[in-house]
């Protein structure tokens, strides 16, 4: 029978060291691996910049969870991210949509202007397909949910789309973690993942993670240039991913619980404009959520301030058990003014707060907000409320 999620990720896919019978897996240090008298390298180590032992344990389970044929983890997700851009021939067309992780936006906005990507944004992913050129257009971007909105995109008929058209489709996964979204099964080619965020989980990791459907001469080409490149995992960042995600299911599960509770007690709150979540019945994508994403709909969720601007500041500026700061799927729920962190240009509405949401007891979470909604200070948490 084959292992669940859950099983493979607490048993980090059943790993027992055979020389110790250690359950933990080992830190791989060695930059350098020998080679056998004829020059090979039979273990299939090298050096530590093309491949180490640090990943591999960590890679498999990566594949594994996506239903992938291989892995690569790197330095960060914005390394994993421009990486299949960088594979392309120099001018090639790709189409994205404009409402996603303003990072990657702002380096295929700059790789436009020096003409080494020509890049068409969709406002709505309703509009990528008109964007898609036949024979000309070579990768198609989405991320779903997408930052700061969770507007899904629809996996399934996006992918059919570019493969129409020659295209390769990329889904960054980020938001949905391979436990709720994976979308090899709904056509995607590659699946990229900021392990910055729900992978590692404790807010102590910056990595990137890839995984292809098959392995095919573009992938080859992706490994190449990870070597090539060099923003690569330290073995140090591997091991702790690794432990990080033996709970992903556990943690996954409560921030979506959490996420979905919160989501609905501030719906149709008084002083708020909307509260944007995939899991919400009233969503704009809900349908394609539902088709998309099973056990839940992501910790990740947004509220629209009706008076506007300095009032999303204020309440920011409130907030007690939330903290304010920038990145998401950790342990601990974070809030964030998107559209002044973006800066000049974002598409991100100016009333807007990010929220992501973490472990905590709910009651306490849903208590800091309204509070901070309402225009009321709480006491700190863990200082004697
Ligand atoms: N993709 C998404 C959806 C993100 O949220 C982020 C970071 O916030 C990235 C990519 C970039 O990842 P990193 O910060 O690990 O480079």
């Amino acid at each position: 029978m084959k292992a669940r999620p859950e099983t493979l990720l607490a048993q980090v896919l059943g790993h027992v060291d055979e020389t110790t019978g250690a359950l933990a897996p080992p830190v791989h240090l060695s930059t350098t691996f020998e080679r056998d008298p004829d020059r090979d390298y039979p273990r299939g180590y090298s050096y530590s910049r093309s491949s180490s032992p640090a990943w591999s344990l960590l890679e498999r389970l990566l594949a594994e969870l996506e239903g992938g044929a291989e892995a690569l983890v790197l330095g960060s997700g914005m390394a994993a991210a421009t990486l299949p851009f960088m594979a392309l021939p120099p001018g090639s067309h790709v189409v994205t949509q404009a409402t996603m992780y303003w990072g990657v936006r702002s380096w295929l906005a700059d790789q436009d202007r020096r003409g080494a990507i020509r890049v068409s944004m969709a406002d709505h992913p309703d509009d990528i397909p008109g964007l898609i050129r036949p024979d000309e257009t070579r990768l198609v971007w989405i991320e779903s949910p997408a930052n700061p909105t969770f507007r899904c995109t629809d996996i399934a008929a996006t992918a059919a789309c570019a493969h129409a058209a020659g295209a390769r489709l990329v889904v960054d996964s980020t938001v949905a973690t391979p436990l709720l979204t994976r979308p090899i099964e709904h056509g995607a080619d590659l699946v990229m993942h900021s392990g910055t965020k729900y992978l590692n989980g404790h807010g102590d990791v910056l990595a990137g993670v890839l995984v292809t459907a098959r392995e095919d001469g573009f992938w080859a080409e992706l490994v190449r240039l990870r070597a090539m490149q060099g923003a690569v995992l330290g073995p140090f960042e591997a091991w702790l991913m690794l432990r990080g995600m033996r709970t992903l299911h556990l943690r996954v599960r409560q921030c979506s619980q959490n996420a979905l509770a919160l989501a609905r007690h501030f719906e149709n709150h008084p002083r708020l404009r909307s509260v944007l979540y995939p899991g919400l019945t009233s969503a704009p994508d809900h349908e394609v959520a539902r088709r998309q994403m099973q056990g839940g709909f992501g910790g990740m969720l947004s509220i629209r301030l009706a008076g506007g601007e300095s009032e999303a500041r204020k309440v920011a500026a409130r907030v007690r058990v939330f903290k304010r700061a920038t990145s998401l799927g950790g342990v601990e729920s974070l809030i964030e003014h998107r559209a002044s962190i973006e800066g000049e240009g974002t598409p991100v509405p100016p009333d807007l707060l990010r929220l992501s949401v973490g472990i905590e007891h709910i009651d306490d979470l849903v208590g800091d907000l309204e509070a901070a909604i309402d225009g009321q200070a709480r006491a700190r948490v863990g200082s004697g409320r």
